[in-house]
């Protein structure tokens, strides 16, 4: 596969952390150490109600907005869910869907996953589709088929020009918050499966133009190398992106 033609993207998921005040001061120190962005696509997902600060906070630094979360419903009686046009509205260009976490607490399935990709692309809002094994289906020899399963449930009814769009983000479950990164090996040999698994739902040229993230206690310390693999296209950053060291991941090749 070749890198020429896909931007890196590294995007930071803050979860249930940072207020809005906190968000303003954490702007102001990421761009006492950071440059405008402009080598990779940059963003931060923040919880639903920093959107809007943080949407002008970092402006400045070409950081976009994301969000951790949608609904796939339009509007209506869904009491603390939040619909694709508000996110629009709110200046929103990426949301995550199906983190590990949403899975684990908030019962979110394959099938809901599918539904919110789908209502995300209906309104212009580009998904980064998590995707993990457990540390249990790692040491059972199971990991690609379920990642495999994860993805094509995921891309059901998208169609290939939609697809090529996606950010796909390969987060083993083991290495989320645990300070344990998978190897470069490992995260590699995953993300380029993902990568044939697309090939083989679309077609190469879709293959060759999503962008694939690794994530999992990604840090400035491991950050290049796993960059550099010819199927990672980027990172998924949580802890690491709530201090401005997160400037050092973006400047990864600097
Ligand atoms: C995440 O929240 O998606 C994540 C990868 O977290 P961390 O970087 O803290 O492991």
């Amino acid at each position: 596969m070749n890198r020429r033609y896909r931007k890196t993207v590294i995007a930071g998921n803050w979860k249930m952390n940072m207020t809005a005040t906190e968000t303003k001061k954490f702007a102001e120190e990421l761009k006492k150490i950071m440059p405008r962005a402009k080598w990779c696509d940059t963003l931060i997902c923040v919880p639903a109600c920093n959107i809007q600060t943080a949407a002008k906070a970092f402006k400045d630094l070409r950081i976009s907005v994301g969000a951790e979360n949608v609904y796939f419903e339009e509007k209506g009686a869904y009491t603390g869910e939040i619909s694709p046009a508000m996110l629009v509205d709110a200046g929103v260009k990426y949301v995550v869907i199906g983190h590990s976490e949403r899975r684990e607490y908030f019962a979110e399935s394959d099938e809901t996953v599918n539904k919110k990709v789908l209502k995300a692309f209906e309104y212009g809002i580009t998904p980064i589709v998590c995707c993990g094994e457990s540390l249990t289906q790692r040491e059972q020899g199971i990991t690609i088929d379920w990642i495999r399963q994860q993805i094509k449930i995921a891309f059901l009814n998208v169609p290939a020009d939609k697809a090529a769009e996606a950010v796909i983000a390969y987060e083993p479950i083991w290495a989320i918050g645990t300070g344990k990164v998978a190897t470069t090996e490992q995260a590699q040999e995953v993300c380029g499966a993902i990568r044939a698994c697309i090939a083989e739902i679309y077609d190469e040229a879709t293959a060759e133009a999503i962008r694939i993230q690794y994530g999992g206690s990604v840090s400035a310390g491991s950050a290049p190398e796993l960059f550099a693999q010819p199927d990672i296209d980027g990172g998924l950053v949580g802890g690491a992106s709530l201090k401005p060291d997160f400037g050092k991941i973006v400047c990864y090749n600097k």
